[in-house]
């Protein structure tokens, strides 16, 4: 358990992750909200994706997956500690700025109100963003074929499947201002703008 310097901080900031997702589900989850369609393919994502974040701690916790490691920079493992925060701090603020009109599922609350502050002024799904940045993170922090790589993959699978149903939905319950929208802000990284 724990034989690596890695391993630790990846639990350490997992648990962080955990608590600032938990803080802001708990808080939201109960308000009744009209639920849109779930598809089979989103529920086997939604798993694939929890177990993509649990093979590193069965890697942290034990020593099964140690035949996997291989050799790099140290360096490597500080930059990935760097992108897990940053995953952690873009998660937070999309709750915080989302508010109750966070949804477990898609779907739309009942006072639901079209969210483009904060960090929806820049990117319209910082929540997916959050899930491909630390998938990103933690491919550099923990050197193991298999923990390292194990969530990148549906970290962006999910996303790529729902943004196309959910964009609609917002498009059905917004209309023009959410197409408005589109055209101001990126999907899952802020748009690069040349000004003058
Ligand atoms: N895709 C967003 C939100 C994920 S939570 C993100 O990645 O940050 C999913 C729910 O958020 C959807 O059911 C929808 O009701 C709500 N939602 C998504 N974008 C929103 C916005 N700009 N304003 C208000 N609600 C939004």
């Amino acid at each position: 358990m724990f034989n690596s310097f890695e391993k630790i901080i990846y639990f350490a900031l997992f648990l962080l992750f955990l608590i600032v997702r938990k803080y802001f589900t708990a808080k939201y989850r109960k308000s009744d909200y009209k639920k849109g369609k779930i598809k089979v393919l989103d529920t086997i994502l939604l798993l694939l994706n929890g177990i993509g974040m649990i093979i590193p701690l069965i890697y942290s916790f034990s020593e099964i997956l140690d035949f996997a490691n291989y050799n790099r920079p140290f360096c490597m493992s500080i930059f990935g500690i760097i992108i897990l925060i940053i995953a952690i701090i873009c998660l937070w603020f999309s709750h915080y700025n989302l508010g109750s009109n966070w949804t477990p599922t898609l779907g739309i609350k009942k006072d639901h109100r079209l969210v483009k502050n904060g960090i929806y002024k820049y990117i319209r799904h910082p929540m997916y963003s959050a899930h491909i940045i630390w998938a990103l993170g933690q491919m550099a922090l923990l050197p193991n074929w298999i923990a390292g790589f194990s969530f990148i993959l549906f970290s962006i699978l999910l996303p790529l499947l729902r943004i196309k149903d959910e964009e609609h939905m917002m498009i059905e319950q917004f209309g023009e201002r959410y197409k408005r929208y589109m055209k101001e802000s990126g999907i899952i990284f802020p748009r690069l703008k040349f000004n003058k």
